[in-house]
């Protein structure tokens, strides 16, 4: 162990194995800034509201959430002044829009994931995938934080950690971007997660035939 942390820079780790975070101000999501709050396995979902003050898009989402996360890239939705988003995937039968659906548009009519947002606070309450040949198709990519009932799964990783940089954040920043990350327990990702990008490969081997 101690020929490893030489080898590795141990660095702040003491010898219980934990290190004194170092980049608490580093902002992430509004989320997890505070640390990571564990979802709860009896949890059932719940309601999401846009941020509307009135006639507010309300989306009910009937199960527990999986593979949540914290997201850089430029699509998805982030509350004001957050890096990044933060998203996850349920069935897409398990979706549906309560009240005040007329407010309701796509961002994107033409892209993989289509993004129903809200035209009064621009707020995203849903993404669906409408092409079957999709390794996703099936799911639908939700904001939990837009649910004031706590017990939705926790965020796991971070994805497309390098895609803030495309979004003004300062690149010479990165390292504490990511050594914040990691103090969450969210490992970052320049794409998605290992598990993921092999469920995507597979669908694909599936779909020429080489698996
Ligand atoms: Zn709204
Ligand atoms: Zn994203």
């Amino acid at each position: 162990m101690g020929l490893l942390s030489s080898l590795f820079g141990g660095g702040d780790s003491d010898s219980s194995g934990t290190s004194t975070p170092r980049y608490t101000s580093v902002r992430i999501h509004p989320a997890v800034d505070n640390g990571v709050k564990p979802g709860s396995s009896s949890f059932g979902g719940g309601e999401l509201k846009c941020h509307c003050t009135t006639d507010k898009v309300v989306v009910e989402v009937g199960a527990q959430t999986a593979h949540n996360h914290v997201c850089g890239c430029s699509k998805c939705w982030k509350p004001k002044g957050a890096p990044f988003s933060q998203v996850a995937v349920v069935s897409r039968d398990k979706v549906s829009v309560k009240e005040n659906g007329r407010k309701l548009d796509r961002v994107d009519a033409h892209a993989a994931i289509q993004r129903y947002a809200c035209k009064g606070c621009g707020v995203h309450m849903y993404g669906r995938i409408e092409d079957t040949n999709h390794p996703f198709h099936g799911l639908d990519f939700v904001h939990t934080e837009l649910s004031g009932a706590d017990g939705w799964s926790a965020p796991e990783f971070a994805a497309f950690v390098s895609s803030i940089i495309e979004q003004g954040h300062d690149p010479s920043k990165m390292d504490a971007v990511r050594g914040r990350l990691n103090e969450l327990g969210l490992p970052p990702y320049d794409c998605l997660s290992p598990a993921l990008m092999d469920a995507i490969a597979t669908h694909i081997a599936k779909a020429n035939g080489k698996l």
